[in-house]
């Protein structure tokens, strides 16, 4: 009966909570604001779509909105609604410096700790906006005055149309918002086959009763591999995979030279990674490239294997227990070489 009252006690104090929280937020949206939207480096399906359709419901607000890109997006995510109006800080820093300068609310999507806003984190957190996080990464960081935080959210625009609708605000949201909403819903679930709960089916309902044509987005999202792409992808598997059956572990490693040969282009490289766990009996896989100045990781898992704390621990990153990645100014055979000494900490090993 003390479990009941507790968790009931609980469950209110957050609904108490997350109401005063919207109430506030209410407050300070209630005239026209200026307002930034910043997202992370390498934005991503959600990071672009949770982005944009914030961006279209605070204008139906009057206010003056920015979103402000770290740095470029794939051109596969072109026909997003409203995506020309973004402002790419590595393309136009002073403009974005100032943005930020201006702002007096600002909305953080999709990440969770400055460090993946590059240099714009260190002006964020000089700001004195208001700052709201909304986020489905693990261990926020706490620089802002709300943090929204889910981890098992699908994604960061599941989270965004429960924020419009919590903002009692539901009628504002439209078909183009839609669009840009099941766009990072199917991008971070991998078309619903991982970390996908009943809210998010919920929400990708409630866009398709808005008119959303999902089957068109998952023909634009994932049927535009250029022919360069497609024989890089055919390389990446013929000769640069390695098979460590033992872990369960799939490695890609891709070389400067590669870089060079196959005129590797940003998101290029794209979903790669993922190929990697089709193979039956593999658990992990890493996507490692050699990009001109630093080694870049990408990290899949299966189950209960974290690669999110492999990242955190071993190689300065982070990001979700199953899809995680990490940076490093290093020579590529050291990272791959660190990744096998590290690998037996977190698979238990197989006899074969
Ligand atoms: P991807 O492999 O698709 O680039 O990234 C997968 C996930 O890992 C992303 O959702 C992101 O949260 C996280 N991630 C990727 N690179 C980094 C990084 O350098 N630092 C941190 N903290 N997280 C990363
Ligand atoms: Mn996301």
């Amino acid at each position: 009966m003390l479990a009941v009252i507790c968790d009931f006690a609980i469950i209110l104090t957050n609904f108490v909570h997350l109401n005063t929280q919207h109430s506030e937020i209410k407050g300070i949206l209630s005239f026209p604001r200026n307002i930034v939207i910043l997202t992370h480096r390498n934005p991503d399906g959600d990071a672009l779509g949770s982005s944009l359709a914030l961006m279209r419901y605070l204008e139906k607000g009057n206010h003056t909105v920015k979103v402000i890109l770290p740095s470029e997006y794939p051109n596969t995510f072109s026909f997003m609604p409203g995506i020309e109006k973004c402002l790419v800080y590595d393309l136009k820093r002073d403009a974005s410096m100032e943005a930020i300068k201006k702002a007096e609310v600002i909305f953080c999507l999709d990440f969770n700790g400055l460090d993946r806003i590059d240099k714009m984190g260190l002006e964020v957190s000089e700001s004195k906006a208001k700052k709201i996080l909304i986020d489905h990464h693990l261990d926020p960081e706490p620089f802002a005055d709300y943090i929204f935080s889910e981890t098992t959210a699908s994604s960061t625009c599941e989270m965004v149309y429960q924020f419009i609708v919590d903002l009692e605000d539901k009628a504002k949201i439209d078909r183009d918002m839609g669009e840009c909403l099941m766009t990072g819903i199917i991008t971070d679930t991998g078309s619903f086959k991982y970390s996908t709960n009943p809210r998010c089916y919920a929400v990708a309902a409630a866009l398709k009763e808005l008119g959303v044509d999902d089957y068109t987005l998952n023909d634009r999202i994932y049927n535009t591999y250029s022919e360069k792409q497609l024989r890089l992808l055919g390389h990446c598997m013929a000769n640069r995979l390695e098979v460590i059956p033992e872990y369960s572990t799939g490695i890609i490693a891709l070389t400067k030279e590669d870089y060079h040969k196959f005129q590797i282009g940003r998101g290029d490289t794209e979903g790669v990674v993922n190929y990697i766990l089709m193979m039956d009996g593999i658990k992990v896989a890493a996507f490692l490239r050699e990009q001109p100045t630093i080694i870049k990781m990408s990290f899949r898992s299966k189950g209960d294997i974290s690669v999110a704390d492999m990242a955190r621990n071993h190689f300065n990153g982070g990001g979700h227990k199953n899809a995680a990645g990490g940076a490093a100014y290093a020579k590529l055979e050291d990272i791959v070489n660190r990744f096998k000494k590290e690998l037996p900490k977190y698979v238990d090993k197989i006899e074969l």
